[in-house]
């Protein structure tokens, strides 16, 4: 039996620090007070909101229902040969902790995902991924709690249907499951991967040779410099999805503006991906804002509360850069980060 808390303070779990509030809150830390959460739910016909640390978040209002963090714990490793380990996390561990518990123990794979902030169980919402790496690749099947039938079940990576910062748990299943733990398959052997230019160019002989320890490290070093920590300046990452692109619009744009970046998608070769950090900051959005909400300086894809913001604020501050993007370049901007209530397009 759980009781949530009324009228409930939000601020501290949402990583923009926005004052908004929760008309109920809880945290379960067991399958049984999490259905005991879904029970009052049901019988008190409220929205649910389920979320993590909430780093991937922005509260555009107070949330009228449940508001329902996930704070289950665990983690063990249930195969294991030469080769490689198949490692079960809960879905309230805390991502950065999991990647040094994997290192620690020598399962190897996840070093270019240090520091993201967040919980295991966001890991497969939005297919976490970040210099050269995304999450999908090491994720072997994800366990879910069907939230209408209350029902256990496992996903396999596949039914996942991972994509570039999405899943199913964005689409079709959207507020349908609940992510309970999530099975990864490491290499028991040292594998790295340091095909991402700026990784590599943090590293020794461009990363030849270099040690997962060694990758782990230049990792943090790398976010640490280039990223806003949200206890300090508010903030939840990326904002915005880097767009994909046609070839044939990608080379029209190209006639117009010769230096736009580009890269190839192995997947989908007649599809490029343009980084939307170039996009914002060649429209000159860097240090820009509307009342508390700004640009960051350093790195326009991140959205900072500099000043206070409310969450109109920042979303005033979205929608005209999703705007004077696309007067720009014709190019659609999609957020990347989570809108509760959900994001719509205006255009
Ligand atoms: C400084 C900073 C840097 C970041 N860098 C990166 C990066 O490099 N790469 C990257 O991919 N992301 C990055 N992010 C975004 C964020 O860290 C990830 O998306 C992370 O996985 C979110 O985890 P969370 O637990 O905070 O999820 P939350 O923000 O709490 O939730 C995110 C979404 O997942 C849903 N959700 C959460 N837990 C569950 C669950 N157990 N079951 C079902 N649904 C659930 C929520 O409803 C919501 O829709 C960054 C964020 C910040 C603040």
């Amino acid at each position: 039996m759980i009781t949530p808390q009324e009228n409930f303070d939000l601020q501290s779990y949402n990583s923009f620090g926005l004052r908004v509030h929760a008309r109920f809150f809880c945290a379960a830390q067991s399958l049984a007070q999490l259905k005991s959460a879904l029970d009052f739910a049901k019988q008190n016909a409220l929205p649910l909101l389920v979320i993590g640390g909430g780093s991937n978040l922005l509260l555009r209002e107070d949330f009228p229902g449940l508001v329902l963090q996930i704070a289950l714990r665990g983690i063990e490793t249930v195969a294991e040969d030469e080769g490689s380990v198949t490692v079960k996390a809960a879905s309230g561990e805390n991502w950065h902790q999991f990647v040094c518990h994997c290192l620690q123990h020598e399962y190897f794979g996840l070093e270019n995902l240090a520091l993201i902030p967040g919980n295991v169980g966001a890991a497969p919402i939005q297919n976490i991924g970040a210099y050269g790496v995304e999450v999908k690749d090491f994720i072997d099947e994800v366990t879910v709690l069907d939230i209408a039938t209350g029902d256990v079940q496992v996903m396999s990576a596949a039914q996942c249907e991972f994509a570039y910062r999405d899943s199913i748990f964005k689409g079709r299943l959207r507020a349908h499951k609940i992510v309970l733990s999530v099975s990864f398959t490491l290499h028991r052997k040292t594998q790295v991967n340091c095909s991402y230019q700026g990784l590599a160019q943090a590293l020794p002989n461009n990363g030849a040779n270099a040690s997962p320890q060694e990758v782990f490290a230049a990792v943090c070093k790398v976010r640490r410099e280039k990223l806003p920590d949200p206890v300090q300046l508010g903030n939840a990452g990326s904002f915005f999805k880097n767009p994909i692109i046609s070839r044939q619009v990608y080379t029209d744009l190209q006639a117009k503006w010769p230096e736009i970046p580009g890269f190839e998608i192995p997947q989908a070769p007649q599809s490029i991906k343009v980084p939307a950090a170039w996009l914002i900051d060649q429209a000159g959005w860097k240090g820009k804002g509307r009342g508390g909400a700004q640009v960051y300086e350093q790195q326009a894809l991140v959205i900072v509360n500099r000043h206070e913001a409310s969450p109109q604020d920042i979303e005033a501050l979205a929608n005209a850069i999703i705007d004077s993007v696309w007067q720009r370049y014709q190019v659609r901007l999609e957020p990347e980060v989570q809108w509760v209530p959900a994001f719509e397009s205006t255009q």
